[in-house]
């Protein structure tokens, strides 16, 4: 059985917390450390500060690196590769966004190495039984290390629903790698990373989450929680859980169990600690976040999954950019697998493999999940549109 632990910060005291949620966990216990070169992996996407509930609280990493240290391991290093957008050596790399979370700062205090894994020298690597990304080139820290302590924070994300321990893996890849598990289909694309790249040991920086479209300081979710396990996909499982979400509904996570990299069954995995219940706090869905912020479209779906859920939010985006949205209260969409419909004024776009049976209704868009252009195209037939203006604004966004 899995065991994920969770515990509540008292009196602001994180080492302390990580120090018991470790404990409670027994993660430390599976791993040889002496001689091992471990790579601590914390969740620094861009630069923003330390307790913004986008990056990893560097309290967390201060005690986790300590924690490792008094191990005695062979090497440590402090290792992160930021979001594709900043990742620009003339302007914001990721040194600068550790700098800004107070990585680099704990870093020198207790002689550890940082390695950029954007620039990191890249090896290409094999996924056995991939499902999207057979071959791929990840930094050659991460493939050397013998343990991944993984500290991701916990957030809502526009395409996969949460985002934990299993997508904080996504760091160790270079750019346009970064880039290809988008085109290829994100959540499998995770899987595949973590089929070569699965962390050893997942603390997670409860303390504060993000919630919603992770805009400003107004999405921040004070938790107050560190959560830890050897199992990263029961971690992510009891976070999305916590955060107020059906596991059952994060593809990602369920595709993770599928491939066998862990459970995600809630009855395969023992909680030690806090109970999940007590500690409960529903974040908003991006995907709601979203529909405040652009749409205004009729969605008809029951059970449809964080894919095509993510994948919708884009076209949403790309038709604000491009300066339609008026037209989505004209957008009725059908996903997932609805009891029934009700009568329709307008011709529907039908998204996804689960609402097939539906396709003769309308414009169908196949795919598990179609990608989110296919369906901006269709929704761009569907409302006559002209696609091209709305491509030209989709080149300019991802250009920006
Ligand atoms: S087609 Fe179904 S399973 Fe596939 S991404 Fe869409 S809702 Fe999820």
């Amino acid at each position: 059985m899995s065991v994920v632990s969770i515990v509540r910060l008292q009196d602001d005291d994180v080492e302390d917390a990580v120090r018991k949620a470790v404990s409670l966990s027994q993660s430390f216990e599976s791993v040889e450390w002496e001689g091992s070169a471990v790579l601590i992996k914390p969740n620094v996407v861009r630069p923003v500060k330390s307790g913004s509930g986008i990056v990893t609280d560097v309290r967390v990493v201060e005690a986790v690196t300590k924690l490792v240290l008094d191990r005695n391991p062979g090497s440590v290093i402090i290792g992160e590769g930021s979001s594709v957008g900043y990742d620009f050596p003339d302007r914001v790399d990721s040194m600068d966004c550790m700098e800004v979370a107070g990585v680099l700062e704990v870093a020198k205090k207790f002689g550890v190495k940082v390695v950029d894994l954007n620039h990191d020298e890249q090896i290409e690597v094999n996924a056995p039984d991939a499902f999207v990304m057979d071959t791929f080139a990840i930094a050659k820290t991460a493939w050397e290390a013998d343990v991944i302590l993984s500290l991701p924070v916990i957030k809502t994300h526009v395409r996969t629903g949460i985002t934990c321990g299993l997508k904080n893996m996504k760091g160790v890849l270079p750019g346009r790698e970064k880039k290809r598990t988008h085109q290829c289909g994100l959540d499998r694309a995770i899987v595949d990373l973590n089929r070569v790249t699965k962390p050893g040991i997942t603390i997670v920086d409860g303390i504060t989450g993000s919630q919603g479209a992770n805009c400003d300081e107004a999405d921040q979710v004070p938790l107050n929680l560190i959560l830890a396990g050897n199992d990263v996909v029961a971690v992510d499982a009891v976070c999305a859980t916590v955060a107020g979400f059906d596991v059952g509904e994060i593809l990602h996570v369920q595709l993770a169990a599928e491939a066998g990299l862990g459970a995600a069954d809630l009855n395969l995995i023992e909680v030690r600690g806090e109970k999940m219940e007590t500690v409960r706090h529903s974040f908003i869905p991006y995907l709601q976040a979203a529909q405040d912020l652009y749409g205004d479209a009729n969605i008809i779906e029951k059970n449809s999954c964080t894919g095509c859920m993510g994948e919708l939010v884009s076209t949403f985006v790309y038709l604000k950019e491009a300066g339609f949205r008026d037209r989505l209260p004209r957008l009725t969409l059908i996903m997932g697998g609805p009891d029934e419909i009700p009568p329709l004024h307008e011709t529907p776009v039908v998204v996804g493999r689960c609402a097939q049976k539906f396709r003769h209704l309308g414009v169908f868009v196949p795919g598990c999940p179609p990608h989110g252009t296919k369906i901006t195209d269709k929704v761009c037939e569907a409302l006559r549109i002209d696609q091209k203006i709305v491509h030209r604004s989709i080149a300019k966004l991802h250009r920006a």
